[in-house]
């Protein structure tokens, strides 16, 4: 008879931090960043989990920063005991699977998220690059958020837009709450923004967006594509964004995105990882 394997993952991390974008701004999770990216955007700040390591970093005692080290790959039942001790009674707010781009982990996604809600009764919130809509197929029935970049060719050096536009529909079909954000640099094109709005009020116009300037990097993967905007480019920029209509089908109804918020990396503000 053969033998079951447990499903096993290549990881980065596993801490408790404060999130610092998008909607859940302020909120304290539990992070498990996988490992490997298949985009490559230029502002990128976690391009070391681009590739897979030998092992990966588990905290000990939430928020101390007291790691342990692990082999990768990293098998479920051991991701899930890390997962438990981090999660003190009243900590957390919810779970945050992140990475790199946790959807190339899909298949172990789908057997540990079901686990993982019944352990720890917490909501479980999906960060992705929003460009594989299949394999978010394959987990949307666990996840009660979705926090989906949608890459603006002039600042990541990515364009994805028909796998957004799918990505978010099928957020919207299975009822799962999703928000948008946007790295703008001081080389974003006001007509990708423009073009953004209009993909986003298409599906839904009651999905917030966020335009969350680029925070500099120490050193830039490609020169001159990380520099921040400046005030009166965001101000315009949200401007355009609110006003932008789109002209739905033959109902000839105009819609206007609801919520274009503009948010900074508040983690970093006070030098959190
Ligand atoms: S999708 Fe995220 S992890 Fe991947 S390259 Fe872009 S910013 Fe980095």
């Amino acid at each position: 008879m053969s033998e079951i394997t447990e499903p096993t993952a290549n990881l980065v991390e596993v801490f408790s931090a404060i999130q610092g974008e998008g909607l859940n701004v302020g909120t304290r999770q539990i992070f498990i960043r996988f490992a490997k990216c298949d985009l490559r955007c230029h502002f990128c700040d976690s391009d070391h989990t681009w590739e897979l390591a030998n092992t990966c970093r588990m905290e000990v005692t939430p928020g101390a920063r007291d790691f342990e080290s692990h082999s990768n790959p990293v098998a479920l039942s051991t991701l899930l005991q890390s997962v438990e001790r981090q999660n003190l009674a009243g900590l957390h707010e919810s779970v945050s699977i992140t990475g790199g781009e946790p959807l190339l982990h899909a298949r172990f996604l789908k057997a540990f998220l079901p686990q993982l809600r019944e352990s720890t009764h917490l909501p479980i919130y999906l960060e992705t690059g929003g460009h594989r809509p299949q394999q978010l197929s394959m987990v949307l029935p666990y996840l009660d958020w979705v926090g989906m970049d949608m890459k603006l060719p002039s600042v990541s050096g990515e364009q994805r837009w028909t796998a957004h536009a799918e990505f978010l529909r099928r957020c919207c079909d299975a009822s799962v709450g999703v928000f948008v954000k946007l790295i703008v640099s001081s080389h974003t094109e006001p007509a990708e923004l423009e073009h953004s709005a209009r993909l986003v009020a298409a599906v839904n116009p009651e999905i917030p967006v966020f335009l969350q300037p680029v925070t500099p990097l120490e050193e830039p993967l490609a020169a001159g594509m990380v520099s921040p905007p400046s005030a009166e480019q965001v101000l315009t920029w949200q401007t355009l964004m609110k006003r932008t209509t789109y002209l739905n089908g033959d109902s000839a109804e105009r819609r206007m995105l609801k919520q274009v918020r503009v948010v900074p990396q508040t983690h970093k503000m006070i030098g959190q990882l």
